[in-house]
């Protein structure tokens, strides 16, 4: 357990005014740069659930980099594998590897809809291949996607995600920049709503080249799905030849080995996974059915293209392994499921013996508290409204007392197999002060 930081932050206050002169923003993205809503920090080390900063200050970490340590930091056999892997080279860019076999055929053992894989780097570029393979299957352009529902960064699906209310429903582009053909041929829809499901399908069938949906939406902190709508999404796409993909990015080895479509038994066509997969490290996958897939694989003058110089390299792909035969082997998601039920529990406790509006959202090692809203979130309309102000007051109180997570009120907290009970107390008598406090 960490203990309270003490330091004045001198360094990471003289580190961050370097980094706004030369980062634009100070940090690599404006999400991370959301972190100096709390206070300037630079971070220089991390072991175990311990995050610790160039002053030496330490936090129990529940960010834990938007959620790909699901080992804990610096994991030991993970980062021996890829000492390992990286004796004999990081990236060979021809022929195959049998390290890309063997994660391959990982992938294909565990998640239902997995047949053939391509492995890429980042979460981004996974569904951007998968969208471009359904596309191809189909000859059709328009995609269907979520409100609520975050996919990457690029055109085709950065779009609604966070929609402000008088935007819902429209195709809402979340960056400058983007091409309005890309946002014209994205369709939206509110989750949960199996109607509206039906309804783009029988509408725009004949155009129509994929739905992709995170299976938990857990960019808005966590929306449940409901039966009916998954078994309309499983429906409607397969009667009109039309794939579905899952994001399965958060979903995919944070909380099941076999993904959420084998926690819910929806096996979809396409599905994208990253993050947890590697511990950290950046290597991503797209998969699926054998069809849809061997469309790429040619000699790149037929058939789709799917390349990226650094898809396959060693340090990922061994990170891979590793991650994922620790956790079929030594059960960590449950035991994490367990330490998530645990903090879910005693937050919502702490709500509602105090009084305070709000509520704890969360599934297996992800939780989060969100203010001024209550009852269980069923689509992203009903995270409008939540009090942001409260939240990141919340979270400056808690990192005071040695508790680091992101201020951005719609996004959670992650646990690692590092986390343990002692945490939990710690994290929940310190929650106890802090709620009081607010
Ligand atoms: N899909 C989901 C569900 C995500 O949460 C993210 C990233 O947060 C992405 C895709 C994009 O992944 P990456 O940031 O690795 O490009």
């Amino acid at each position: 357990m960490t203990s309270e930081p003490t330091s004045d932050a001198m360094r990471s206050r003289e580190i961050v005014e370097r980094a706004r002169a030369v980062i634009p923003g100070g940090a690599q993205t404006g999400l991370r740069a959301q972190a100096y809503d709390t206070g300037d920090v630079a971070f220089e080390s991390a072991d175990g659930a311990t995050l610790t900063t160039v002053d030496g200050d330490e936090y129990t970490d529940y960010h834990l980099g938007f959620g790909p340590i699901i080992l804990g930091h610096a994991h030991d056999a993970v980062d021996e594998a890829v000492r390992r892997a990286i004796d004999g080279g990081v990236l060979y860019g021809a022929g195959t590897t049998p390290l890309e076999v063997e994660v391959a055929e990982r992938l294909v053992d565990l998640l239902p809809s997995v047949e053939r894989v391509n492995f890429c780097n980042s979460g981004s570029e996974a569904t951007y291949h998968a969208i471009r393979l359904a596309r191809a299957h189909t000859g059709n352009e328009k995609i269907l996607k979520f409100e609520g529902c975050y996919h990457g960064w690029h055109d085709y699906v950065d779009v609604s995600v966070y929609p402000p209310e008088e935007r819902l429903g429209e195709r809402y582009p979340e960056s400058d920049g983007m091409l309005s053909a890309a946002v014209e041929n994205t369709l939206v829809a509110p989750f949960n709503d199996p109607e509206a499901v039906a309804e783009t399908v029988r509408e725009h069938g004949d155009d129509l080249a994929g739905v992709i949906l995170e299976p938990i939406p857990h960019s808005v902190g966590c929306l449940l799905p409901e039966e009916e709508f998954l078994e309309t999404l499983r429906e409607a796409t397969r009667d009109a030849d039309v794939p579905l993909i899952f994001d399965e990015v958060i979903t995919g080895f944070r909380h099941s080995t076999r993904g959420a479509q084998g926690e819910f038994g929806v096996t979809p066509d396409l599905t994208c996974v990253a993050k947890a997969l590697g511990n950290g490290y950046p290597v991503a996958a797209v998969g699926g059915r054998e069809d849809l897939l061997s469309q790429a694989g040619g000699d790149n003058e037929t058939g789709v293209v799917i390349s990226g110089t650094y898809s396959g390299n060693l340090p990922g792909l061994a990170a891979a392994r590793e991650t994922v035969d620790t956790l079929v082997d030594a059960n960590v998601q449950d035991r994490v499921t367990d330490l998530g039920e645990a903090y879910r529990a005693g937050l919502g406790d702490l709500l509602s013996d105090r009084g305070i509006e709000g509520r704890v959202v969360g599934h297996r090692s992800i939780f989060s508290v969100q203010f001024g809203v209550t009852g269980q979130p069923r689509s992203y309309e009903d995270v409008l409204g939540l009090d942001e102000a409260k939240f990141r007051e919340f979270a400056a109180g808690m990192r005071e007392r040695g508790h680091f997570f992101t201020p951005n009120p719609y996004k959670r907290h992650h646990l690692s197999f590092a986390h343990g009970e002692e945490h939990a107390e710690s994290y929940l008598d310190d929650a106890v002060a802090v709620l009081g406090s607010l």
